[in-house]
């Protein structure tokens, strides 16, 4: 099967790729279950350095990473170039020190001396994602390989061109190239990565195939990232100037196609009518194609526009946009759909696509309600000036991430990062914890008999 790389901007190929064979994956396999083993190996100061020349490397390559993503995928160079300064590169720092900090753990008290050691899970079966195709990549590859773990990564099949200067990058820093192992492919190879006996998975992508590899995964340690459906929760006592200039990035950065994007607008009805014609004023006056991207392919254009189509059946009421671009590429309007009767039912699912959905409430009560209405829980933000009340919700929302005035900020190095409900299996610790498995050492080193032993 060939993979194709076309840009969205124009809908035009730009490079072919080979899919790898199934049969090769096995002997992929086994060379890097070798190259962990070396890898782990080395003391960890090697593998500090080796991550600190990455880092050089980002930084020094960063406008050319932003230019195949920009022509690959569709963002906008700044997000690119945002994503990785403002995030990828502050978070190499915060890994090295929470590396140090837990190689080996002392549990000990008067009855028994006890240690837990942490050790590399070994070979991690990464399957890569097209929206962030950079930073959702170094969030686990920079911790995993630091910790002593290889990595066969299955690159997105809608972006193998930034998957593979990705691979360039971190061969150049001095990681074995059988420690990290680019394979390109779809979602048959996914599959079988899934099946195979690497040590474990990270995924990110929708829940539909995340529920899918958990039931293919067996008893391998997952990490999956999954869809969202967040809620944006505008007060009556927002400053509102900022608010509709965070919730119009929140809504329609990326072109919509972001997991953590604000999906759902619930504004109390004392402050609806001014925000509203400021939303609707100044999202008039986005550019497509400066600001708005484009959607990946032509499918994921088409399947937002039928959710906008269900979305106004159901009762929503179009306030903008609504319709495919004319001009080339894959582009959608940005749009607005109003639930003006809180009774009414917000379509469900996630929207990928730069479309708002807003529904008047009539209290913060009943937005908080509204916004856990929902199997997803990745994210949610909050909109007031009082910041006790921000954090009265923020308590009360189930999900895994709360912005207060502000909307996809970074997160240096995704640590902490990822969602509850369907929207993950995150672990509640931080990154490097993740690809590090334990081993408790209880020692009994006194020679003592114990009184329960049996006499
Ligand atoms: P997808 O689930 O279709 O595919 C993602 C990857 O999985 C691709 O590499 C694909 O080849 C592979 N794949 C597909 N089927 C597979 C299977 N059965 N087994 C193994 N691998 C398989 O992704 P998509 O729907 O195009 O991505 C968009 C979704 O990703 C949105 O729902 C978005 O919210 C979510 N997302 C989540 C996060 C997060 O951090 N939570 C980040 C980005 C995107």
């Amino acid at each position: 099967m060939k993979i194709e790389s076309i840009n969205p901007r124009t809908g035009k190929s730009i490079e072919t790729f080979e899919e790898i064979k199934t049969d090769e994956l096995s002997e992929i396999i086994i060379k890097s279950k070798k190259a962990q083993k070396s890898w782990a190996r080395l003391p960890s100061e090697e593998r500090i350095k080796v991550i600190l020349k990455l880092s050089e490397i980002i930084d020094r390559e960063k406008e050319q990473i932003a230019e195949i993503v920009f022509e690959e995928a569709g963002f906008l160079r700044t997000e690119t170039l945002g994503e990785i300064t403002g995030d990828i590169l502050i978070g190499i720092e915060s890994h090295i020190m929470d590396y140090n900090a837990v190689k080996e753990l002392d549990f000990s008290n008067e009855t028994f001396e006890s240690k837990v050691q942490f050790m590399p899970q070994g070979v991690i079966g990464h399957i890569g994602i097209w929206n962030y195709p950079v930073w959702q990549t170094f969030i686990t590859a920079i911790p995993a390989l630091l910790v002593g773990n290889a990595i066969i990564y299955k690159l997105s099949e809608f972006t193998t061109m930034t998957g593979l200067k990705i691979a360039e990058m971190i061969w150049e820093s001095g990681v074995p190239k059988d420690v990290f192992i680019p394979v390109s492919g779809g979602s048959t190879i996914g599959q079988e990565i899934v099946k195979s006996d690497v040590d474990m998975i990270v995924f990110t992508g929708g829940s539909g195939t995340g529920n899918k590899i958990i039931k293919e995964a067996g008893t391998k340690p997952l990490l999956l990232e999954l869809s969202g459906n967040d809620a944006g929760i505008i007060c009556e006592d927002c400053d509102l100037k900022q608010t509709i200039k965070g919730v119009i990035w929140g809504s329609f950065l990326h072109g919509g196609q972001v997991c953590t994007r604000i999906k759902r607008v619930f504004v109390e009805r004392d402050i609806s009518e001014k925000f509203l014609d400021g939303f609707l004023e100044q999202t008039k006056r986005l550019k497509i194609g400066e600001q708005i991207a484009p959607l990946i392919r032509a499918e994921a254009r088409e399947k937002v526009d039928d959710q906008v189509q269900e979305s106004i059946k159901g009762g929503a009421k179009l306030l903008l946009g609504g319709n495919k671009s004319s001009r080339e590429g894959f582009y959608f309007e940005p749009t607005i759909l109003l639930y003006e009767d809180s009774n009414a039912t917000m379509y469900e699912d996630e929207i990928f696509g730069p479309v708002a959905l807003v529904q008047i409430v009539e209290n913060v009560d009943e937005a908080i309600k509204k916004s856990n209405d929902t199997k997803y829980g990745l994210g949610a933000t909050i909109w007031t000036r009082d910041q006790k009340k921000a954090m009265f919700i923020a308590e009360k929302l189930d999900v895994g991430m709360v912005w207060i005035n502000d909307s996809n900020a970074a997160i240096p190095g995704g640590v902490y990062y990822g969602g509850i409900k369907e929207s993950g299996i995150a672990s509640s610790q931080k990154r490097v914890m993740s690809f590090m498995k334990k081993k408790m050492i209880i020692s009994n080193s006194k020679a003592e008999i114990r009184d329960w032993w049996y006499s």
